[in-house]
């Protein structure tokens, strides 16, 4: 049984429909990316997940649960976390504040102490800059806190909006060897990327998103050869 699994899930916002009937499985254990054009329906997919917007079709499956129409909490609960686009922080705490929030359900101190320390480990700028306001930190630092606050609520599975975006290609390689990182502690991913060729390399199967629907899906190594992603998605002639 996949580990997740999305049932021609739809999500519209009044009459627009950004996610139109969308099936996919993520198995435990496997990276998945799901890459496409601006405004495709990424975002709104993921967020229809971790129950920040109510679906409104579809069945999405947790390990065998039935959790669309849950509230954000309890999906969390569940052990499925999400790491949004990176501005969504809290700007007026610090980035320790921010991480502690990530570990909102949990009551093991000694566990929260752990898994803070480990998050510097990860991203040591965090470390540098605890006492920081989160606001003052770059685009990509924030992208960094918004990973390491989701994986405060020792989730089995993470979903990942854009974590290269705004970080240079050195930071941007840093990251995938992050998700590398975690995939091989047994970690399941479920990635969105804008950077497709950076995705691709390191996903066991990617779907690209046009429009609110899967036009194509395949091995992560097949779809960065294939003819038609590279022309749409990796810039090549
Ligand atoms: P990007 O990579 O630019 O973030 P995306 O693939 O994540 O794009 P979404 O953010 O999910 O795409 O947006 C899908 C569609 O839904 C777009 O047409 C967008 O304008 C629309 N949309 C997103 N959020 C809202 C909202 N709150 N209200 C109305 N329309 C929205």
């Amino acid at each position: 049984m996949p580990l997740l699994e999305i049932d021609d899930l739809r999500v519209a916002y009044g009459k627009v429909e950004a996610v139109q009937g969308i099936s996919f499985a993520v198995e435990a254990g496997q990276v998945v990316t799901l890459i496409g054009t601006n405004g495709a329906g990424k975002t709104s997919t993921l967020r229809a997940l971790s129950g920040l917007l109510k679906p409104s079709a579809g069945a999405v499956r947790f390990d065998g649960e039935r959790i669309d129409g849950l509230r954000p909490h309890q999906v969390v609960a569940l052990g499925l976390a999400h790491s949004p686009e990176g501005r969504r922080v809290f700007p007026a705490l610090t980035i320790e504040e921010n991480l502690l929030l990530g570990a909102y359900l949990r009551r093991d101190g000694d566990g929260i102490d752990k898994d803070v320390a480990r998050a510097y480990d990860m991203f040591p700028v965090l470390g540098e800059r605890r006492g920081q306001a989160a606001g003052t930190l770059s685009g990509g630092e924030q992208q960094m806190l918004a990973m390491g606050r989701a994986l405060m609520s020792r989730p089995r599975m993470l979903l990942l909006d854009e974590p290269s975006m705004g970080l240079s290609p050195i930071m941007t390689k840093q990251i995938m060897r992050t998700v590398e990182t975690l995939r091989a502690d047994g970690m399941t991913i479920l990635l969105v990327e804008q950077n497709a060729r950076a995705a691709l390399a390191l996903a066991d199967h990617g779907h690209v998103m046009e429009s609110g629907r899967l036009v194509l899906s395949g091995p992560g190594g097949e779809l960065l050869h294939d003819e038609e992603v590279r022309k749409a998605y990796l810039g090549e002639d």
